[in-house]
């Protein structure tokens, strides 16, 4: 079964929406396999997002996500990484589907509640970033 790297970003995490979130991940035939509350600092979060080292964004999606704690997680499920960016929505919440963890919970384009991985081999390099083996079963 396909795995993929969920984030919880702390403008969610801030307004207590995980439990909310969660359950959309659950509604939407994703299982909840790893799950930790961490903060990041913004050199770690950089290091995470260093595809976007040259996008006029990138110090402020560093700072934003270093600025309270995160929660990190594994999602299984048939086509996980699909399925699960179905149910985030689009990054601009303006432009997320009804019904979407970001047209529902995200306050803007860079504070936008959930991050997901963007392809299977992303997702396996995201999820060594975050978990070790022992962590998953
Ligand atoms: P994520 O990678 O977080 O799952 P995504 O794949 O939908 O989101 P990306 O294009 O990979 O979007 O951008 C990564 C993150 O950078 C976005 O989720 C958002 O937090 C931030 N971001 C993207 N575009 C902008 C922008 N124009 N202004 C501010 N922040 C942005
Ligand atoms: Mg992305």
């Amino acid at each position: 079964v396909e795995r993929t790297l969920s984030i919880i970003k702390p403008d969610a995490t801030k307004r207590n929406l995980t439990g909310r979130i969660n359950a959309k991940f659950e509604d939407a035939g994703l299982r909840i396999v790893a799950q930790k509350r961490i903060q990041l600092t913004p050199e770690q979060a950089g290091v995470f997002y260093a595809v976007h080292k040259e996008r006029p964004f990138y110090g402020e999606l560093c700072e934003f996500m270093a600025s309270g704690p995160v929660v990190v997680q594994v999602l299984e499920g048939e086509g996980a990484v699909a399925r699960n960016r179905e149910v985030m929505g689009a990054t601009n919440p303006k432009d997320a589907a009804p019904g979407t963890i970001r047209a529902e919970f995200a306050e803007s384009v860079g504070e936008n509640s959930v991050h997901g991985s963007d392809a299977p081999e992303t997702a396996a390099v995201e999820i060594a970033y975050f978990f070790s083996g022992l962590e998953l079963v």
